[in-house]
């Protein structure tokens, strides 16, 4: 059995995340999305607790798709769960040469590990949590963005605080 890793901040979790989870549990018989939040990311727009209620609630439809959050390294973390695969989304040529030195780190910290790139999606090619974000506190329609699930969530932040700022 074949255990793969899916790791991200997922503030807030978009369809380009989504269609990757997807598509992952569609090649490996486990897949673990896993909420990684000691990371620079020091103010996050949602807390832990509600990312993991927000990715719970869109990949439930999938059996085979778990959710967790760790504050481990992406090596250490695949080790104790007994994962062979770390999945990763190339999106643009950016992220290419970021997500190769990620891949050479996780390797020499954990030799047992692949990292498995899926290319994005043509439709969610340009997505990011950052673009939802500035798209929300805009206003703008979130629905070819976001999971419909937790679209409202995103919105009632920005209706409470945004405006103000
Ligand atoms: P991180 O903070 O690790 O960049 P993200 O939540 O932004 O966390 O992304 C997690 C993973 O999902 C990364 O591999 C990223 O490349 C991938 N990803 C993000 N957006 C998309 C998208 N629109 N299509 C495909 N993969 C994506």
């Amino acid at each position: 059995m074949t255990t793969a890793i899916y790791t991200g901040s997922f503030d807030p979790i978009t369809l380009g995340h989504l269609n990757l989870i997807k598509r992952a549990s569609r090649v490996f018989d486990r897949v673990i999305v896993c909420i990684m939040y000691n990371k620079d990311k020091q103010h996050p727009l949602f807390t832990l607790e509600e990312r993991l209620r927000q990715v719970e609630l869109v990949t439930k439809r999938f059996p085979n798709v778990e959710v967790d959050s760790s504050d481990l390294l992406v090596a250490e973390y695949a080790r104790l769960k007994g994962a062979g695969v770390v999945v990763r989304g190339l999106r643009a040529v950016s992220d290419y040469e970021k997500e190769c030195q990620m891949a050479l780190i996780n390797k020499r910290l954990n030799p047992e590990l692949e990292t498995f790139f899926l290319p994005a999606s043509e439709k969610y090619m340009y997505l990011s949590s950052s673009a939802v974000k500035e798209l929300a506190m805009f206003g703008a329609d979130l629905s070819a963005f976001a999971p419909r699930e937790i679209i409202g969530e995103i919105e009632a932040k920005y209706s409470r605080k945004g405006r103000k700022e």
